[in-house]
């Protein structure tokens, strides 16, 4: 059974090995079990996944049957991971520099590792001519559900021709449910199986024919014989001349290898799959590892399926162990005839294995009951809010420096960029500090901002850092000019530490050059846990200048993004958190707000601040007070973040929710707070939005603009005269009512 994590932000590095998983396939589920149920010492662990939510080929007919829901065959890589311990990267990897020993990833800087274990399934076979424009591919199987529901959703009216071309288990199995689903919805369809040469082509005479029985009772056209050597826009040619018309057809031909592969410099299969021995490890480079229907295991050749990938989990985890210990490794032998079992989409299971085979409907009990045990397995249960003990904003203490060795060798990877006239000294010519010449006409303005890691993927942090400082800037309707880091790594080896600092900086200059700041020196430090911040100069023309203070009675309170980053952050720390809700709230978290205050700029905004730790009330709160008057707010405008209601609901909130309520608790209507929802107005924010008084005239069309920028935007109050102080009411509200006069 796996417990909740008790910690989700990055690990110290322990002095430990670094083992890479590429892939959230099934073998790797049961790595990250095992590793969270017996965590290596001084190990840190990484899960670059292409998709966060793992998909279980066992459900997947069931799924296209319409049996089951997405969310109940597909295993969330969020809390797996932060049981884990494991970093988790949302990425693809695309190629491999086994010199360097680097993964290259689609949209990360590359990834070092002492060892690496690949898991990342295959994709479908297209060697037909016109299969690649005119099939549906079924592989990658993560994304097949999506791809068949924009397929099915194309297909005009009237009855639809289906073709599943691929006569074994996996395509007699999707023909079944096809049907099914089709027939359920109302719309019976026509479905053919292209067997090839033959249904179940290594199966015995007995499997045959109970499974083509179980075809063809339900309505099910099977050619055999019928080897397809075109595919067109009307539909397939066969070999033997015959034409078969379809509107939709769906590939399950077999696997082929993932091509970026075949660069890799890996001894690879003809088929070009990782060449494994009975170990599971590469038989050309001791350091990789694969598993799953990327993995040739030369020793047991076994068809590409889904079983045999979860039987490796196991055996992978022991040996990626052994190997990080140097032990010596153990190998693995798969079963020899997995059980197939079939649904038909209707109450039943074909069951075959070997030469065996039954049909009935206790089979597809018995396939349902095995299958959501398995999934459930993987489940991470959610810590209760009182096992949080830590402050998620708050910054470690800070102790030696980090070796100017992992601090030149992270800096060294940085991209070069072109000098710039403004700044005389930046990191290209390191000094004792940077030297910027200042713009003529501008008034300067500096803030300064720094964290503690909530994210594993160290790049993705490092640009939620980058974007969260630049936020004070864009309140003071100013431009960002330079920034100086200010990062904390716990010790550990130079070449771990340099690979920490170079992802975060990395991430944080791809964002500070976007908005025109140039990163021109800082300080590294030891810390107890991974942190980083930065001291941001801008520049602002004085009359340009947006200020906390100078709202006027009667402006409309403008809100530029959804609350409740702090609290899906918390539930994630907690293993509580869906990936798709961390998903929009990493999103949210990534967006400028350099755009919207140009926006809130021309729109004549009176007053501006960003909403961060303090909370949409706390900085509303500031406002007020520097303004000298009251505000009317409503919450039910106040755009949230996906899952914010779910958790707030569970209980959930950051630990600086309270301290932010005791904060504002002498300037608010009580009402304000009655619903739960509502403590997402105290919730502290991370690269949070602006809030900005606009004047009432303006405001609709400040909101339109807004929203025409893709900002989830709204008008949340009005201002009204009064000593400061925060009242409830939706009827001051609406945007577009000009004042009077
Ligand atoms: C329609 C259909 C039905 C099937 N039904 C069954 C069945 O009932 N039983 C059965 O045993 N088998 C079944 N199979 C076969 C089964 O899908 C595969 O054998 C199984 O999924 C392989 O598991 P895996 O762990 O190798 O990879 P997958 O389960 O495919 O997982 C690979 C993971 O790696 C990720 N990934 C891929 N590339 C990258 C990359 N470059 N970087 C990072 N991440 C990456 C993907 O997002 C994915 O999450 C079926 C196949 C099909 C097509």
């Amino acid at each position: 059974m796996l417990r909740a994590p008790t910690k989700t932000t990055p690990r110290p590095l322990a002095g430990g090995r670094h083992l890479l998983l590429v892939g959230g396939g099934h073998a790797h589920l049961g790595v990250l079990r095992a590793f969270a149920m017996r965590p290596e010492p001084g190990l840190t662990l990484t899960l670059v996944a292409r998709e966060l939510d793992a998909l279980y080929s066992g459900m997947l007919p069931g799924l296209v049957a319409g049996l089951y829901r997405e969310e109940e065959c597909r295993v969330d890589l969020l809390p797996l991971a932060a049981a884990a311990g494991a970093r988790l990267i949302h990425d693809s990897a695309v190629g491999l520099d086994l010199a360097a020993g680097r993964v290259l990833c689609a949209r990360h800087p590359s990834l070092g590792f002492d060892l690496l274990s690949l898991d990342i399934g295959s994709d479908s076979r297209l060697d037909v001519p016109g299969a690649a424009e005119h099939g549906l591919p079924v592989r990658p199987i993560g994304s097949f559900p999506a791809r068949l529901e924009a397929a099915l959703a194309a297909l005009g009216s009237g009855t639809p021709r289906l073709a599943v071309v691929g006569g074994g288990a996996g395509g007699a199995e999707l023909a079944l449910s096809l049907r099914r689903r089709l027939a359920a919805g109302g719309r019976p369809a026509e479905v053919v199986l292209l067997a090839g040469h033959a249904l179940l082509p290594r199966a015995g005479a007995l499997a045959r024919t109970v499974l083509g029985r179980a075809l063809r009772r339900r309505g099910i056209r099977v050619l055999e014989g019928a080897e397809v050597t075109r595919a067109g826009p009307e539909g397939l040619a066969l070999a033997d001349g015959r034409q078969v018309a379809c509107d939709l057809a769906l590939w399950a031909t077999g696997a082929a290898a993932p091509a970026w592969l075949a660069e890799t410099g890996l001894a690879l299969d003809p088929q070009g799959f990782v060449a494994v021995d009975a170990a599971l490890r590469s038989v050309s480079d001791p350091r990789v590892f694969a598993a799953g229907d990327v993995a040739a295991v030369l020793p047991h050749p076994r068809e590409k399926a889904g079983v045999y990938a979860v039987r490796q989990g196991r055996p992978l985890a022991a040996n990626l162990r052994r190997a990080l210990r140097g032990e010596a490794l153990r190998p693995f032998r798969p079963q020899r005839h997995a059980l197939a079992l079939i649904g038909t989409g209707d109450g039943e299971a074909v069951a075959l294995r070997g030469r065996l085979a039954l049909s009935g409907a206790w089979l597809w009990r018995l396939k349902r009951r095995i299958d959501r045990r398995w999934v459930e397995g993987f489940r991470v249960p959610a810590a209760m809010p009182a096992e949080e003990e830590e402050a998620p904003m708050r910054c470690a203490g800070c102790g030696g420096k980090v070796p100017a060795e992992a601090l030149s060798a992270a800096l060294r990877r940085l991209p070069a960029l072109p000098g710039r006239g403004d700044i005389l000294l930046g990191l290209e010519a390191p000094d004792d500090a940077a030297v910027l010449l200042p713009p003529e006409g501008e008034a300067l303005v500096q803030t300064v901002d720094m964290f503690r890691a909530f994210l594993g993927d160290l790049h993705l942090f490092g640009r939620i850092a980058a974007n969260h400082a630049l936020g004070d800037i864009h309140a003071m309707g100013g431009r960002p000019l330079a920034a100086l880091a200010i990062a904390a790594l716990p010790h550990g080896p130079a070449a771990r530490l340099a690979e920490d600092l170079h992802a975060m900086l990395a991430g944080a200059q791809e964002v500070l050059e976007a908005e025109g700041a140039r990163l021109v020196g800082g300080h590294s430090a030891e810390g107890a846990e991974i942190a980083l911040g930065f001291a941001v100069t801008g520049a602002v023309a004085p009359a340009r200048l947006l200020r906390a203070s100078g709202l006027r009675p009667g402006d409309r309170l403008v809100l530029t993004k959804p609350l409740g980053t702090g609290v899906i952050l918390a539930a994630a720390m907690r293993g509580a958190a869906r990936s798709a809700w961390l998903e929009a709230a990493v999103a949210s978290m990534q967006r400028s707000s350099g755009p919207a205050a140009r926006v809130l700029v021309e729109a004549g905004a009176t007053a501006c601040t960003d909403v961060t730790g303090f909370g949409l009330l706390g900085h509303l709160g500031g406002m007020l007070r520097a303004s000298g008057l009251a505000a009317r707010l409503d919450p039910e405008a106040v755009p949230l973040l996906a899952g914010v209601r779910e958790a707030l609901a569970r209980g959930i909130r950051s630990t600086l929710h309270e301290a932010n309520a005791a904060a504002v608790a002498g300037l608010l209507d009580p009402a304000l707070l009655a619903a739960p929802e509502r403590a997402a107005l105290l919730d502290p924010q991370t690269a949070g939005g602006l809030l900005a008084g606009v004047p009432a005239a303006r405001a609709a069309a400040c909101l339109a603009a807004l929203r025409r920028l893709g900002c989830e935007a709204a008008v949340i109050g009005t201002v009204e005269p009064g000593p400061p102080r925060l009242r409830l009411g939706p009827e001051a509200v609406p945007a577009a009512v000009p004042v009077p006069g």
